[in-house]
């Protein structure tokens, strides 16, 4: 294993009863990356991140976090993760400044002013207890208690889904700039946060990692491409596996590109597409990337 890698999951099963929600899971995630796992409802994100913190073990396979395997993880190694999942439990007794104070000793690097700036930026309210917070503030009260000692490693799970989107555009501007170097895990289905800090993707279907890469490099080769042809366009019957969602109207053809290389590109175009007028590409917001790779994940297609 490489030093700088500090998540890894090498071909990892996970089984409940009969559903296997991991089949041969591998992901690797490097250090000072802000690593986004996408995935459809049910995919294994989930799963995934309980098995990296040793909530749950795998049926078979390892999975390692700071190169250490996840069931033999120590306080010393637990103590430079920061973890917050919408699933969290929380001690419901204690009031929001109570539990801060429980926690504090149990973090030698912990740092009383990013915790005070953390804390004016995400307004919780200090007496009340956990119990009657409702379910945003639990998720911002999860931040706010992960992120002041540091972690080398931060691993949140859907922790948009309840942030109202000034807490969100705190916690994506706001403060994990100030967090230094930091390594970043997140699986979320809301990309548009996402795309503004990802660095590299992993695309999960179906319990397995279908493309992992960076997200510049992915952009670069998934291109919607749009092809104007000089008579009505036809979607060809033997067309590139490459080639993803193809449609014709009138004398136009558009099609998403997986492997989109300028090479050549309108010479290969007129072969198989007959006399070619204008070609028109463009790159693809996050949110279409994923919908693209979805589609051609049921598919079967090539990714
Ligand atoms: P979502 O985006 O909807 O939160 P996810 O990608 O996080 O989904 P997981 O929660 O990891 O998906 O679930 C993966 C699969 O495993 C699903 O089919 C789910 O029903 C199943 N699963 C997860 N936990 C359990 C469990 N404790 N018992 C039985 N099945 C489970």
């Amino acid at each position: 294993m490489t030093s700088d890698t500090l998540l890894r999951a090498e071909n990892v099963w996970r089984q409940f009863g009969r559903h296997e929600a991991l089949r041969g899971l591998n992901l690797a995630v490097p250090q000072g990356s802000a690593y986004a796992l996408i995935g459809a409802n049910g995919a294994g994100k989930t799963t995934t991140i309980k098995v990296l913190m040793n909530l749950i073990g795998p049926t078979r396979g390892t999975a390692t976090v700071l190169g250490v395997d996840s069931q033999q993880l120590s306080p010393q190694i637990l103590a430079q993760i920061g973890y917050v999942s919408e699933s969290q439990v929380l001690p419901g007794r204690l009031t929001v400044s109570e539990y801060i104070e429980y926690l504090r000793p149990f973090y030698p690097s912990w740092d009383r002013e990013l915790e005070s700036s953390i804390r004016s930026r995400m307004q919780l309210p200090p007496e009340r207890r956990i119990s009657q917070l409702s379910h945003g503030m639990r998720l911002a009260l999860g931040l706010t208690c992960a992120l002041p000692y540091r972690p080398k490693l931060l691993i949140l799970d859907e922790p948009f889904s309840g942030l109202d989107p000034l807490v969100r555009e705190e916690l994506m501007e706001g403060l994990l700039p100030l967090m230094g170097e930091l390594t970043l895990f997140i699986a979320s289905q809301e990309l548009d946060e996402i795309e503004s800090v990802a660095t590299h993707i992993g695309f999960l279907h179906a319990g397995k990692m279908l493309l992992e890469e960076p997200l510049d490099e992915l952009s670069g080769r998934l291109r919607e491409v749009r092809v104007t042809l000089e008579r009505p366009a036809v979607v060809p019957e033997r067309m590139p596996k490459e080639w993803l969602q193809a449609r014709a109207f009138g004398n136009v053809l558009t099609f998403v590109d997986s492997h989109f290389s300028e090479d050549n590109l309108e010479e290969r175009l007129r072969l198989l597409l007959g006399p070619v007028r204008q070609i028109d590409t463009q790159t693809l917001p996050l949110n279409t990337v994923f919908k693209t790779l979805a589609r051609a994940a049921r598919a079967g297609a090539v990714l």
